[in-house]
């Protein structure tokens, strides 16, 4: 009811406009994963159906938000890299981190039957927060850490499962049997113990998964400067890939995710 004597109470929400010409980036993180994968009996180290339905619900995400550049998952995790110059709901924190969050655990609910047999026996659900980068060098040391944590969880937890499903360890002696090793130790016990070669793990496990927005190969992208329109960016197929980020590669054949 407009100008009634209720409508003070609007005052006492919050301003919550992001930052302008700043990166946006949302990152959503599964609640209580760890009892969520013990209860649906994932595969140890790795469950590729749910790493295939957190990526397909992310895809659903980027379809719908096309001021989306770039995403990256991992685990139960998935960041979200908006343009630096979206203005979708006035850069509005909550807006922008509930529609994300909510419309990611629809998906993921939505689709679990296209990739588990078994019924969803517990109501998944993700956080999510908002943090802004102010430069393309802080934004790519943040891809740069995230990629490095599933690098390292993984290698962790490949031995660690190696040493329990192969080695007959428990899970506190193969726990006490890691505790100090670096890098190269787990290679060595993975390889001399196991006869696994980590290097042949598949790309997914190792590097994560990564959506970007691609133009059909018959069409130029535009350089350096200028920008996608949004006419140009609903044309656009939607990639998935597991490669490095960390690599200026990346970056260098991409010019326009850095604008
Ligand atoms: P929180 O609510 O604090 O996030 P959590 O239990 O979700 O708690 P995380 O740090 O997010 O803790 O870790 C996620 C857990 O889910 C890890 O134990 C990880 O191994 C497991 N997990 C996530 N995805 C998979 C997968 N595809 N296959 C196997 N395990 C997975
Ligand atoms: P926004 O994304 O900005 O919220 P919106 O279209 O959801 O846009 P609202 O102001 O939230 O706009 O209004 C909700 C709309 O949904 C209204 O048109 C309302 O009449 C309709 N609606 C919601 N619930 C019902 C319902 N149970 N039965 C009939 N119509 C409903
Ligand atoms: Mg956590
Ligand atoms: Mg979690
Ligand atoms: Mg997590
Ligand atoms: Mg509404």
């Amino acid at each position: 009811m407009a100008n009634s004597r209720f409508e003070y109470v609007k005052q006492y929400e919050r301003m919550d406009r992001l930052l302008p010409e700043t990166y946006i980036v949302i990152r959503i993180d599964g609640k209580g994963f760890h009892k969520f994968t013990k209860k649906h009996e994932f595969e140890k180290p790795n469950d590729l159906r749910c790493l295939s339905l957190m990526n397909a619900a992310a895809k659903v995400v980027m379809s719908e938000f096309t001021d989306i550049v770039l995403a990256y998952g991992d685990s139960d995790e998935y960041s979200f890299i908006w343009s630096k110059s979206t203005e979708l709901y006035e850069r509005r924190e909550s807006k922008l981190v509930s529609h994300v969050c909510s419309l990611f655990t629809s998906a993921f609910v939505f689709n679990w039957t296209r990739y588990f047999d078994i019924p969803l026996l517990s109501l998944p659900s993700f956080d999510g927060r908002a943090v802004l980068y102010p430069s393309i060098f802080v934004l790519r040391d943040y891809l740069n850490w995230r990629q490095a944590d599933c690098h390292i969880n993984n290698l962790y937890n490949t031995t660690f499962w190696a040493l329990i499903q192969k080695g007959g360890l428990t899970n506190t002696k193969a726990e006490e049997y890691l505790k100090g090793t670096v890098s190269s130790q787990k290679h060595e016990i993975l390889f001399s113990q196991f006869h696994i070669n980590y290097n042949n793990e598949l790309e997914i496990y190792k590097k994560g998964s990564i959506w970007v927005r691609e133009l059909e190969e018959n069409e130029s992208a535009p350089s350096k400067h200028q920008k996608y329109s949004t006419k140009q960016k609903r044309k656009m197929g939607l990639r998935l890939l597991h490669v490095s980020i960390i690599d200026n590669e990346f970056w260098n054949t991409r010019p326009y995710l850095s604008i």
